[in-house]
């Protein structure tokens, strides 16, 4: 008995079961068949975007527009300046609705492990949560103490969460108006909570305390029971210190740190009017005391979004980082001149030959400056 053939509207071959019985068969073949390998044509030549266009590629959620922009935020080549700041300019309205929290600790303190384990912890409850790095020694040598890419690999990979390591190159300075700009674009692009680690090398705790809301320390207990794995100075500025590595053999150990930190802190000026910073345990590895960790957060913001501190704060971060983007805006204009640069180049081609002193040559440049500036 013959069976009757059905045909496939779309591709017009014989359905499978409904052809002749024969010798020969039309097989029905790969649908909608291209001879050519789509990732070829869309192959990764990337478009060159608009300050829109990344703006708009931020505000829908895309990581990789998001990514870009951060890059060119981080460039220093005078051009990717001005989009870079187009593109700010752009997305400084949806910014700001985040909890900031930046956070230090000596190498080997526990920081991306505590990273890791709190960013988990509130991606599992649904936040979405970016983590940007600042480490001044990548500006001094391109290298990182904190090694980006093999650092917190589960939550790198975890949908709600977005990892950016450290700006390399130029001075400390203009890291961190890179790292706060960052902090923007990562809220307009939807992330809640942004967490901004740094290891306590010179003065970048003091730059990570200028960008964020809460400022956690990370402490260790030391071999004896002096307090030790901080350094000076950091105490002063912390809403919190939370001593790592509370677990095994040394969970009695951080106990009395925890109680010896309480007792420094106790005679400190509060690093955040009306709030008391405090000492705490926690254990990154087995997560005891994570959950912790962000209740001491959220009761900050509470508190200080009640008293108007948060607000002020803020505001406060905003004409500091207005008053650094100006001074590089001037720095990249002065540098861009061509006058600026052949006397720059002269002046070191004559230091070089032995015949201007650096005073000397300093002031011609700056002669040069004051010419410019007589002009505007
Ligand atoms: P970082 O240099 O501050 O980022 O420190 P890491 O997160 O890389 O941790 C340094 C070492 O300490 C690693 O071997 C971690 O496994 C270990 N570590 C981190 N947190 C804990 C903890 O809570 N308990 C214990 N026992 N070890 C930890």
């Amino acid at each position: 008995m013959k069976k009757s053939i059905t045909n496939n509207k779309a591709t017009n071959h014989p359905i499978p079961g409904t052809e002749e019985l024969s010798a020969i068969k039309v097989l029905p073949g790969v649908e909608d068949f291209k001879s050519i390998n789509e990732s070829f044509i869309k192959a990764p030549k990337k478009a060159v975007l608009t300050a829109s266009d990344y703006a708009h590629g931020i505000l829908s959620g895309e990581r990789g527009i998001l990514s870009r922009a951060i890059t060119i935020i981080e460039s220093n080549a005078p051009k990717h300046f001005e989009l870079g700041q187009e593109i700010i300019g752009l997305l400084l309205p949806f910014s700001g609705k985040s909890v900031r929290v930046g956070l230090t600790g000596v190498p080997g303190a526990g920081k991306s492990t505590t990273v890791e384990a709190l960013g988990l912890h509130l991606c599992e409850q649904g936040k979405k949560v970016a983590v940007l790095a600042v480490d001044p020694s990548s500006s001094l040598s391109g290298g990182s103490i904190l090694g980006d890419k093999t650092r917190m690999a589960n939550l790198a990979a975890h949908p709600n969460a977005y990892i950016r390591p450290s700006p390399s190159g130029g001075a400390l300075g203009g890291v961190t108006r890179k790292s706060r700009e960052s902090i923007l674009l990562c809220e307009a692009a939807g992330f809640d909570t942004i967490i901004v680690e740094t290891v306590g090398v010179g003065q970048s705790e003091i730059s990570v305390r200028a960008m964020v809301d809460f400022f956690l320390v990370l402490a260790i207990t030391g071999a004896g029971d002096e307090l030790q794995g901080i350094k000076k100075g950091i105490i002063e500025i912390a809403d919190a210190i939370f001593i790592n590595k509370a677990d095994g053999d040394n969970k009695q150990r951080a106990l009395a740190a925890k109680a010896d930190y309480n007792q420094v802190l106790h005679y400190l000026q509060p690093a955040t009017d009306g709030w008391v910073s405090a000492a705490y345990t926690v254990s990154a590895l087995t997560g005891e005391g994570i959950d912790n960790m962000w209740k001491v957060v959220l009761e900050f913001v509470q508190n200080t979004k009640a008293s108007g501190i948060f607000e002020a704060r803020r505001s406060a971060q905003t004409l500091s980082w207005v008053e650094r983007s100006v001074e590089d805006y001037i720095r990249a204009k002065v540098l861009k001149n061509t006058a600026v640069q052949t006397a720059l180049e002269d002046a070191q081609r004559e230091i070089g030959g032995g015949l201007l002193s650096p005073a000397k040559a300093t002031k011609r440049v700056m002669d040069v400056i004051d010419g410019l500036l007589d002009l505007v």
